[in-house]
């Protein structure tokens, strides 16, 4: 099959877009039938977390209380930390106890955590309705700072050749509270509250939506909860600190970049589309052509934010010198930078990762491109906790034991 460049495409861009728009659709209606469960507790009991201020506000009411508590809330929640109402002194006791019998402030219960020898942390956490996700912590070397690995959905839909995750079925989306609480949970270990103001440095300093999953496939419950991080008077994470890493799914690209302007990642890790196709089976509906294009109409991408190519090195599959020169002509005229990732093995895996000399000879083609081409030296292998190691045992229950529990 042959796929025509976007340069010579006869296809104008309301046409791209009119195609986009059904596609967009079609891929919304398939992400709500894996949506997660409604917030609220065996007793009934809201979870706050998760709420835009709107709904927030609007939960308020419900139980007859005015809108502008929100605010308040907001700020005990997401700036404090605090999950207990009767630590929340500015509020009267009797609106405490009030908000206590309606609502809950929580956060994913955890199963498990496990510390590498090089500090990255890794955190199995379990939802309310059972299910279970991994995310991972992985500190600077250098500096107090570093970066949070989430998870978006349990188990992935996508089943790139080379990825731990990608052997575990769509369990179900995570919900924007599940999100966030991953982040908010990782935070409640390194004690990092109240969120730190402006420019104070952060040891929870940035986001990578790099976890279980593909983000832009449960992209409603994402974008809810990095707006949410995003807000200055809470978490206040600005979105030049978050990334989303996606294996190219290019009708909600543009939208990432338009509502959120968060930074993008590409799971590339192939130049030419037969093999991307197989690697990343999702290139045979997005091949290169397409998503390369969809990089180029980024809006949040500039030279001071660049997109970040992933490319993981895998032994004489996609490491030779005339790769990393096709992926230089790909990637000009695109404010971008590659991360080299050589290949981390799992359990019942075939690859290997590349040679140190093929890392080294790749790397610097790319940078005599003028293109910085970090080789990314895998974090936490000894916990499993490094790219594409996440799975869970997370299953998809059957249709009848769903429909018991309501699920
Ligand atoms: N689904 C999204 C985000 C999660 S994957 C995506 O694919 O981009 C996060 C990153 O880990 C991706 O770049 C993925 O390609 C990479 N990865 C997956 N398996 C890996 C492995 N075995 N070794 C190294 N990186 C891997
Ligand atoms: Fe899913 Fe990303 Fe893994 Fe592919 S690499 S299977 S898209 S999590």
């Amino acid at each position: 099959m042959t796929h025509p460049m976007p340069s010579s495409s006869p296809v104008s861009s309301d046409a791209v877009n009119a195609l986009n728009e059904s596609e967009r659709r079609r891929i919304e209606a398939k992400s709500a039938l894996f949506a997660p469960p409604t917030p609220v507790t065996e007793d009934g009991r809201r979870e706050l977390v998760g709420l835009s201020r709107e709904e927030l506000a609007e939960v308020l009411t419900e139980i007859g209380e005015k809108p502008f508590r929100a605010k308040q809330l907001w700020h005990w929640i997401y700036h404090q930390g605090v999950t207990d109402f009767s630590l929340m002194s500015t509020i009267a006791k009797p609106l405490q106890a009030k908000l206590e019998k309606h609502f809950i402030v929580g956060r994913p219960s955890l199963t498990t955590q496990q510390t590498s020898r090089d500090d990255t942390r890794k955190f199995l956490f379990r939802f309310r309705d059972g299910q279970e996700a991994e995310t991972v912590y992985i500190p600077d070397r250098r500096e107090d700072r570093g970066a949070v690995c989430i998870s978006s959905q349990v188990g992935c839909t996508l089943s790139c050749t080379f990825c731990h995750t990608g052997t575990q079925k769509l369990v179900r989306n995570l919900g924007a509270a599940e999100i966030v609480g991953q982040f908010m949970a990782a935070r409640d270990s390194y004690g990092e509250w109240p969120s730190p103001k402006g420019d104070t440095p952060r040891l929870l300093s940035t986001i990578v939506l790099m976890g279980m999953g593909e983000p832009l496939y449960n992209y409603e419950n994402v974008a809810k909860a990095m707006k949410i991080i995003m807000d200055g008077e809470g978490i206040a994470l600005s979105r030049r600190r978050i990334t989303l890493s996606t294996s190219g799914v290019v009708p909600m690209m543009d939208r990432c970049g338009d509502e959120l302007g968060i930074n993008l990642a590409i799971s590339l890790h192939a130049v030419r589309n037969d093999l991307r196709d197989q690697l990343v089976p999702l290139n045979r509906k997005y091949p290169i052509e397409e998503l390369m294009a969809a990089c180029h109409r980024y809006p949040a991408a500039s030279n001071s934010r660049r997109i970040t190519f992933e490319y993981i090195m895998i032994r004489d599959v996609n490491d030779s010198d005339a790769e990393a020169r096709e992926l230089v002509r790909l990637i000009r005229g695109l404010p971008a930078k590659v991360n080299l990732i050589p290949f981390n093995p799992w359990p019942g895996s075939d690859f290997r990762p590349s040679t140190r000399e093929r890392l080294a000879s790749f790397a610097q083609i790319v940078m005599d491109a003028g293109y910085a081409a970090p080789i990314r030296m895998p974090r936490g292998k000894d916990i499993l906790a490094a790219c594409g190691q996440l799975k869970t045992q997370s299953e998809r229950k059957r249709q009848a034991e769903s429909r018991n529990t309501g699920a």
